[in-house]
């Protein structure tokens, strides 16, 4: 299903893999493992999984492979911002690279969108593109393909150096949710996102931690999207920062002119991304 989403720096989420495991310790309190395990059970459960142990196909967020979404962005007539696996890693080692390929060979081809391809295992985007270069003209991901990975603590910040290794016109970093003070090469990153966490057993953020990251992006020329602070509910704590809300996304002219959705008004305008009603099942916050 093709998704509109809460999320503030995208426009609608698509999901051609579910399920997934925890890897670092921003996974702790994954809103996709917490959605899979209760709304989306009986959802995902219908489906057999790519591993089939006993454990795997009784578990809701284990990884399967969802092909009749793959038609999904060529279905949206109007192109839009897309956030890829919301609910998922494109790259876990579970999603095979013969699907992780048609992923890429939906979004090379179907490019009126711009799509937000975000992982917690960059190391593995690099080695699927080396071993899958004739998928991308000139040696280059496009730039309606932007590469990001989480960053949430300083012990993963080595996946900024795998992702650096991605020549992908726009690569981005989600430092979401911040659990500690940065210290990070920003040269070659093209944009940044931060937030604190939300939910019940949310762990604060701390000011001096945004902002420090907030001065490294203005220090680098890094465009800085604030997305919020969290706390129990997602909005508790508002969005702003240093007496201002911080919306700045990779530069403009990397939007084609026909993109016309919220988010993409929002580069033209330096302007908030208008909030959008969560009528849709998957749109949850940023998981992988
Ligand atoms: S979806 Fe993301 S946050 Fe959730 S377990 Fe996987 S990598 Fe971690």
């Amino acid at each position: 299903m093709g998704q509109k989403s809460k999320i503030e720096w995208t426009d609608a989420t698509w999901n051609p893999t579910t399920g997934c495991t925890k890897v670092s310790a921003g996974c702790d309190h994954c809103y996709a493992h917490k959605l899979a395990h209760e709304r989306l059970a009986v959802l995902y459960s219908r489906r057999l999984p790519v591993i089939q142990t006993p454990e795997n196909v009784a578990d809701p967020f284990s990884v399967r492979l969802w092909p009749g979404r793959l038609a999904q962005p060529a279905s949206w007539r109007k192109p839009r911002i897309v956030f890829v696996n919301s609910m998922s890693d494109l790259f876990h080692i579970e999603v095979p690279d013969v699907f992780v390929r048609q992923v890429f060979e939906v979004m090379v081809k179907v490019d009126r969108h711009i799509y937000q391809v975000l992982t917690k295992r960059p190391s593995r985007a690099v080695r699927f593109f080396r071993r899958n270069q004739d998928l991308f003209p000139g040696g280059r991901i496009p730039g309606h393909i932007w590469m990001g990975t989480s960053v949430e603590n300083q012990d993963v910040a080595y996946r900024v150096a795998h992702l650096r290794r991605l020549p992908a016109e726009v690569r981005f970093l989600s430092c979401e949710p911040l659990l500690g003070p940065l210290r990070l090469d920003l040269g070659g990153i093209h944009w940044v996102i931060a937030g604190g966490e939300s939910g019940s057993e949310f762990r604060p953020m701390e000011e001096a931690w945004a902002l420090g990251l907030r001065d490294q992006c203005r220090t680098a020329g890094t465009p800085f999207f604030f997305k919020q602070w969290g706390g129990r509910r997602s909005r508790a704590g508002g969005r702003i920062l240093d007496g201002r809300t911080w919306d700045e996304m990779p530069v403009a002219n990397r939007i084609p002119e026909n993109v016309a959705s919220p988010a993409a008004t929002a580069v033209a305008e330096e302007s908030r991304i208008r909030q959008r009603p969560a009528r849709v099942r998957e749109a949850v916050p940023a998981a992988a």
